[in-house]
Protein backbone atom coordinates (compact mmCIF):
# COMPACT_ATOMS: atom_id res chain seq x y z
CA UNK A 1 0.00 0.00 0.00
CA UNK A 2 1.13 3.26 -1.16
CA UNK A 3 2.01 6.11 2.07
CA UNK A 4 -0.51 8.22 0.90
CA UNK A 5 -3.29 5.55 1.30
CA UNK A 6 -1.44 4.63 4.69
CA UNK A 7 -1.66 7.97 5.61
CA UNK A 8 -5.25 8.53 4.91
CA UNK A 9 -6.35 5.54 6.90
CA UNK A 10 -4.11 6.42 9.94
CA UNK A 11 -6.23 9.36 9.93
CA UNK A 12 -9.80 7.37 9.56
CA UNK A 13 -8.58 5.21 12.84
CA UNK A 14 -7.25 8.22 14.71
CA UNK A 15 -10.68 9.85 14.13
CA UNK A 16 -12.28 6.94 15.19
CA UNK A 17 -10.21 6.16 17.92
CA UNK A 18 -10.80 9.84 19.24
CA UNK A 19 -14.57 8.96 18.83
CA UNK A 20 -14.21 6.05 20.86
CA UNK A 21 -12.12 8.08 23.85
CA UNK A 22 -14.66 10.79 24.11
CA UNK A 23 -16.93 7.86 24.40
CA UNK A 24 -15.14 6.00 27.36
CA UNK A 25 -15.00 9.37 28.74
CA UNK A 26 -11.57 9.43 28.52
CA UNK A 27 -11.21 12.51 25.99
CA UNK A 28 -13.59 15.88 26.95
CA UNK A 29 -15.49 17.36 23.95
CA UNK A 30 -14.41 20.96 25.70
CA UNK A 31 -10.32 19.63 25.18
CA UNK A 32 -9.95 21.25 28.66
CA UNK A 33 -10.72 18.53 30.76
CA UNK A 34 -7.45 16.39 31.23
CA UNK A 35 -7.01 12.56 31.20
CA UNK A 36 -6.35 13.41 35.21
CA UNK A 37 -9.76 15.22 35.41
CA UNK A 38 -11.47 12.34 34.59
CA UNK A 39 -10.16 9.68 36.45
CA UNK A 40 -10.59 11.95 39.19
CA UNK A 41 -14.73 11.88 38.65
CA UNK A 42 -14.82 8.25 37.89
CA UNK A 43 -13.09 7.49 41.28
CA UNK A 44 -15.31 9.72 43.33
CA UNK A 45 -18.36 8.50 41.37
CA UNK A 46 -17.36 5.09 42.29
CA UNK A 47 -17.22 5.53 46.13
CA UNK A 48 -20.31 7.79 45.92
CA UNK A 49 -22.36 4.69 44.23
CA UNK A 50 -20.28 1.90 46.83
CA UNK A 51 -21.85 4.44 49.44
CA UNK A 52 -25.35 3.89 48.30
CA UNK A 53 -25.27 0.50 47.38
CA UNK A 54 -28.10 0.80 44.40
CA UNK A 55 -28.06 0.93 40.71
CA UNK A 56 -26.34 -1.89 40.15
CA UNK A 57 -27.37 -2.79 36.89
CA UNK A 58 -27.11 1.07 35.42
CA UNK A 59 -23.41 0.22 36.54
CA UNK A 60 -23.26 -2.83 35.19
CA UNK A 61 -24.56 -1.08 31.78
CA UNK A 62 -21.68 0.86 31.67
CA UNK A 63 -19.16 -1.33 32.38
CA UNK A 64 -20.50 -3.59 29.57
CA UNK A 65 -20.41 -0.36 27.13
CA UNK A 66 -16.90 -0.06 28.51
CA UNK A 67 -15.47 -3.29 27.74
CA UNK A 68 -17.47 -3.51 24.14
CA UNK A 69 -15.50 -0.03 23.13
CA UNK A 70 -12.57 -1.10 24.75
CA UNK A 71 -12.54 -4.19 22.66
CA UNK A 72 -13.00 -2.12 19.45
CA UNK A 73 -10.37 0.58 21.26
CA UNK A 74 -7.77 -2.29 20.74
CA UNK A 75 -8.77 -3.06 16.97
CA UNK A 76 -8.53 0.24 16.19
CA UNK A 77 -4.39 0.27 18.00
CA UNK A 78 -3.78 -3.20 16.45
CA UNK A 79 -4.60 -1.23 13.12
CA UNK A 80 -2.62 1.21 13.84
CA UNK A 81 0.28 -0.70 14.47
CA UNK A 82 0.02 -2.18 11.06
CA UNK A 83 0.36 0.96 9.32
CA UNK A 84 3.45 1.45 11.22
CA UNK A 85 5.22 -1.62 10.35
CA UNK A 86 3.75 -1.21 6.45
CA UNK A 87 1.58 -4.65 6.96
CA UNK A 88 -2.09 -2.58 7.36
CA UNK A 89 -4.53 -3.77 4.36
CA UNK A 90 -3.74 -7.39 3.88
CA UNK A 91 -5.82 -9.81 5.56
CA UNK A 92 -3.98 -11.71 8.23
CA UNK A 93 -6.26 -15.22 7.27
CA UNK A 94 -5.49 -15.33 3.28
CA UNK A 95 -2.48 -12.61 2.83
CA UNK A 96 -4.63 -10.75 -0.02
CA UNK A 97 -5.08 -7.33 -0.23
CA UNK A 98 -8.77 -6.44 1.35
CA UNK A 99 -10.50 -4.19 -0.93
CA UNK A 100 -10.54 0.01 -0.48
CA UNK A 101 -14.32 -0.34 0.08
CA UNK A 102 -14.36 -2.30 2.86
CA UNK A 103 -11.05 -0.53 4.38
CA UNK A 104 -13.14 2.52 3.74
CA UNK A 105 -16.10 1.42 6.12
CA UNK A 106 -14.30 -0.69 8.39
CA UNK A 107 -10.76 0.74 8.78
CA UNK A 108 -9.40 -1.89 11.69
CA UNK A 109 -10.62 -4.75 9.38
CA UNK A 110 -8.33 -7.80 9.57
CA UNK A 111 -9.92 -10.25 7.51
CA UNK A 112 -10.81 -9.70 3.19
CA UNK A 113 -14.71 -10.19 2.87
CA UNK A 114 -14.34 -13.48 1.79
CA UNK A 115 -12.53 -14.41 4.92
CA UNK A 116 -15.04 -12.49 6.68
CA UNK A 117 -17.43 -14.34 5.82
CA UNK A 118 -15.90 -17.39 6.16
CA UNK A 119 -15.46 -16.56 9.84
CA UNK A 120 -18.94 -15.44 10.51
CA UNK A 121 -20.30 -18.83 9.23
CA UNK A 122 -17.90 -20.75 11.19
CA UNK A 123 -18.81 -18.75 14.67
CA UNK A 124 -23.12 -18.85 13.95
CA UNK A 125 -21.83 -22.85 13.01
CA UNK A 126 -20.30 -22.77 16.82
CA UNK A 127 -23.15 -20.58 18.54
CA UNK A 128 -25.77 -23.59 17.50
ZN1 LIG B 1 -8.67 -13.24 3.19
Amino acid sequence: MKKKDLDKYEKLLLAKRAELLEELGLLQKSGQSTLKDAAGEISSYSTHMADQGTDSFEREKSFQLASKSGRFLHHIDEALLRIKDKTYGKCQECGKQISTARLEAVPHARFCIQCKEKEEIRKAQQSR
